[in-house]
């Protein structure tokens, strides 16, 4: 499964408001970024006892809203990827910097927008002028989950498959606005 195949079947299961799109978009690419983290402190902490599977499902979660980002804006997520750059063969310390650091700017991009671009925002237009960098920032964060998968040894596309999986059990169950199944 492609980025663009995840795109397609991930947004299916969007179920915000489009008059608050972008901020939730948002807000939901911190929330997952900072859970990969906490992750990743428990998995270097466990070491062979680390559990790989949660960490393997919050990449997927953050991938989720970055496909959600990339629709919300009318452009495809393989496409946004391709603007990265981000330094290649990072350190496991460089990819929880990067983590932070990406999903800090694009929260920063976005409040800039919602402060100055409302209006255009309301209409379901991120501003042209914050597009560019926002994308850039996206991509290199895309990048860095890719990293961690890498680095931890999982397969990105079976954590994408399993995502959808679990997002098609949850609507089936009717509890896709719910916490979660893991708690
Ligand atoms: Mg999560």
């Amino acid at each position: 499964m492609n980025l663009n195949e995840y795109q397609e079947k991930a947004i299916t299961s969007k179920i915000y408001d489009d008059s608050v799109a972008i901020p939730y978009v948002v807000l939901g690419i911190c929330g997952e970024t900072s859970e990969l983290y906490e992750k990743i402190v428990e998995a270097i902490g466990y070491g062979d006892d680390a559990d790989l599977d949660l960490l393997s499902k919050e990449t997927a979660d953050i991938i989720w809203y970055l496909a959600a980002w990339a629709e919300e804006n009318g452009l495809m997520l393989e496409d946004i990827a391709k603007m990265s750059d981000s330094e290649s063969n990072p350190t496991i310390a460089d990819m929880m910097d990067d983590l932070i650091k990406y999903s800090g700017q694009i929260a920063e991009y976005s409040k800039k927008a919602l402060r100055d671009d409302f209006a255009d925002i309301s209409k379901g237009v991120y501003p042209a002028s914050k597009m560019n960098k926002t994308n850039v920032s996206v991509a290199n964060l895309l990048s860095t989950v890719k990293s961690v998968v890498t680095f931890f040894g999982l397969d990105f596309e079976l954590a994408l498959q399993q995502n959808i999986n679990k997002l098609a059990s949850r609507a089936a169950r009717g509890v896709l606005g719910g916490s979660g199944d893991v708690r």
